[in-house]
């Protein structure tokens, strides 16, 4: 391992943000040596987040429509059955599959991978307690913290990954729920509720705040509630959960109004808490070596990834930021760029957030609200998938695209898309963003007939004149 010699780059953290950077620290030609407590490369995205889910979502929806869509299109079968083995066993092999190519990926660009728990001696050493029951030091010029973060616990609700589970349970229940509580409307809540919802469970949602995905538009948000709703998703909003009690044979939750009032109770075979997500730091010695953190555990760095410890960097979920796996790669990349001595960039307002859900929800840029309290002049342009031909072509048309662009420039200000495959669609309106471009530009650029694109070309129309087809 790497001992004694000393690198030029120190990863602690495997994730999306590790990774990422000890590979493009290795391409620009510094020895990097990554640390992982794991065992597997990926972090919380590839082993228990973004990957299994989306693998869950895709099988769980194939099961839904087999069931209520294919008839409509003429495929019919006398029966269709879940076989929740064979659909966990294949989510396990994807994340397996990928987490050995990233360790491929290491091999290939050189870089070296230890495995186990890195703790900060100094500013320039990592003492690592190994997987394999050993230690051993790495030294290095520069150390990039890329711990990530983990499950926020919820006050009285303690989880036990068996009846309450964080979402990393809810990957793997080993039976369908007949009834599936989630504490939290948040976009993971929302993705986990819909895989159980889909394969048979009641759902009901209860959130503390009075609107499901805080950080939606407003009008994207109303329109995509009352869609899970038409799924069967049951909303207790503005509710508090102030007690759990798994003593029995399922889960008994104990509920209050938000703003107080009298209590309730909610029978659940399972609660899923999905209540937020929380820098992890633990063990780590940053008191050790006084790194600062801020009120919520967060790394407080500057724009060059650098904390207040010259030499030790942090990326990715542990900083301040959207807690999402493209941007913690973003901050990999540019962190790494700069201690090679190049520049590096990480625009946070136009970082694209998708809920994969069905329709999925997609956006980049500012919300209407956001917007507003900007104070600009602006415009709308909207357009109904109900009027793209290709939705309708495959019987598929729920959602809109929401531009907002500047009244006096015409540029864009953000782009709103809700619709089945938004999370690929909003990539173009991403583009646009980071070129600055106006509504014309998008209106006035060629998009190919019949494609779900053409919805935000026909948005981009109506933002500063007039669509064809509505
Ligand atoms: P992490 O991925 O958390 O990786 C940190 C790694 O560091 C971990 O593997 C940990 O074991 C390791 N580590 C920590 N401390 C030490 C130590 N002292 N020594 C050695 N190793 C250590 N984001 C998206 O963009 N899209 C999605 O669809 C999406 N879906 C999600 C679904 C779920 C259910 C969850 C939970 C999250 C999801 N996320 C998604 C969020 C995404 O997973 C995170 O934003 C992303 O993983 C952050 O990357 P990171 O590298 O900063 O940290």
């Amino acid at each position: 391992s790497s001992g004694s010699e000393e690198n030029d780059v120190v990863v602690i953290g495997g994730g999306p943000g590790g990774y990422v950077a000890a590979i493009k620290a290795a391409q620009l030609g510094l020895k990097t040596t990554c640390i992982e407590k794991r065992g597997t490369l990926g972090g919380t995205c590839l082993n228990v987040g973004c990957i299994p889910s989306k693998a869950l979502l895709h099988s769980s929806h194939m099961y839904h429509e087999a069931k209520h869509a294919f008839a409509n299109h003429g495929v019919k079968f006398s029966n269709v059955e879940i076989d929740l083995p064979a659909m966990l066993a294949q989510k396990d092999k994807a994340v397996s599959n990928l987490t050995r190519g990233i360790e491929g990926l290491f091999k290939k660009n050189k870089v070296n991978y230890v495995k186990g728990y890195g703790k900060l001696t100094s500013p320039s050493e990592v003492s690592v307690d190994t997987i394999d029951g050993g230690s051993t030091i790495v030294k290095g010029k520069n150390i990039i913290i890329a711990t990530g973060s983990d499950v926020k616990s919820l006050p009285g609700v303690t989880i036990d990954e068996k009846k309450i589970v964080s979402s990393t349970g809810a990957l793997s229940l080993s039976e369908i729920p007949k009834k599936l509580v989630v504490i939290g409307a948040g976009y993971i809540g929302l993705e986990m509720g819909s895989v159980w919802g889909r394969l048979g469970s009641e759902i009901t949602v209860v959130e503390f705040a009075p609107d499901i995905v805080p950080s939606m538009d407003g009008e994207i948000r109303k329109q995509f509630q009352r869609s899970l709703e038409k799924q069967g998703v049951k909303f207790m909003l503005k509710t508090k959960v102030v007690g759990v009690d798994s003593s029995g044979a399922g889960v008994k939750l104990t509920l209050e109004p938000a703003a107080g009032g009298d209590q309730s109770t909610l029978e659940a075979d399972i609660v899923l808490v999905s209540a937020g997500r929380t820098p992890f730091t633990a063990g780590l010695g940053l008191d050790k070596i006084g790194v600062e953190i801020d009120k919520v555990g967060r790394i407080t760095v500057d724009e060059r990834f650098t904390t207040n410890v010259p030499g030790v960097y942090a990326i990715g979920d542990v900083i301040p930021g959207p807690m999402l796996a493209h941007k913690a790669e973003e901050d990999g990349v540019a962190c790494v760029e700069f201690i090679a001595g190049k520049e590096g960039h990480v625009d946070y307002d136009l970082v694209p957030g998708v809920v994969y859900t069905h329709p999925e929800v997609a956006s980049v840029g500012k919300t209407e609200e956001q917007v507003k309290t900007l104070g600009v002049e602006y415009r709308v342009g909207k357009f109904p998938f109900l009027a793209n031909s290709r939705a309708k072509a495959i019987d598929n048309a729920e959602g809109l695209v929401k531009i907002l662009a500047e009244k006096e420039t015409d540029k864009i200000l953000g782009v709103h898309i809700m619709s089945p495959n938004a999370g690929e669609l909003i990539h173009e309106a991403v583009l646009a963003l980071q070129y600055g471009a106006s509504s014309e530009d998008i209106a006035r650029t060629c998009h190919a007939h019949p494609t779900m694109s053409e919805a935000l070309k026909e948005a981009a129309m109506a933002t500063y004149d007039k669509p064809i087809h509505i």
